[in-house]
């Protein structure tokens, strides 16, 4: 149950952000979970770069199953490392040979693909199948844990306070939220909590903390 801080913080993130989207481009499940596998520890600038030329080149599940690591690699190496390439071919195989070519829209099926963890899961199930879920990559918790929407150590943690405080139907619209949040005002960094119009409601931000580096807690790893 959210304290009438944390409703007031929510409505705030609301206002300032009244029409969340994704910033990754993609545009059927299979295009989501590629795109969001690829944005782990890169951008969703960078992988919108590479994308449109990746799904041209491997249109369907079965086409990236059938590519070669090395291929592939060569379109996605600027959202980071090998592994990324050989990991969204060999879960295509997976998704091919488990779930006839399509993506599965069960957790336990997701977290068995390879490069697949809790948040990306999250993330699939939420964009592709509109299943409420809130994904917790490091804006959301950085973000939340900083303003008081959840105070925890660890991902999951964050994940299960989060549920407790937000109304099931905006849990998706909260995850971008405080991504957007976490993306233009609350810098890992240096949080501009002078301009910040959430700083009434914010522990961190009300504590007069706006010139002083946060002691965040351990970030969290993306798969
Ligand atoms: S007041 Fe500061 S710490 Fe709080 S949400 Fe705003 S920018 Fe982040």
């Amino acid at each position: 149950m959210a304290t009438k801080t944390q409703k007031a913080l929510l409505a705030g993130l609301r206002a300032l952000y009244p029409n969340p989207k994704p910033e990754l481009a993609f545009t059927n499940p299979y295009e989501t979970i590629i795109a969001v596998m690829l944005s782990a520890q890169s951008t969703d600038v960078q992988v919108n770069k590479v994308t449109p030329t990746l799904f041209q080149k491997y249109p369907t599940i079965a086409d990236l199953a059938a590519a070669s690591v090395e291929d592939v690699y060569t379109i996605v190496r600027s959202c980071g490392f090998r592994s990324k390439a050989g990991n969204i071919v060999e879960a295509s195989k997976l998704m091919l040979l488990r779930h006839k070519g399509n993506v599965p829209n069960a957790m336990e099926d997701l977290l068995a693909l390879p490069g697949v963890g809790r948040k990306t899961a999250n993330v699939v199930l939420a964009n592709a199948f509109q299943v409420p879920t809130i994904a917790v990559d490091t804006h959301v918790f950085r973000v939340s844990n900083r303003m008081g929407l959840a105070s925890a150590s660890n991902v999951e943690e964050t994940e299960r306070q989060l549920m407790r405080v937000i109304p099931r139907k905006d849990w998706i619209d909260a995850h971008h939220w405080l991504i957007f949040h976490g993306r233009r005002v609350c810098h890992a960094r240096k949080p501009d909590c002078e301009t910040c119009t959430l700083r009434a409601y914010c522990r961190y931000g009300s504590m007069g903390n706006a010139e002083v580096k946060p002691k965040t807690r351990k970030q969290p790893k993306e798969p």
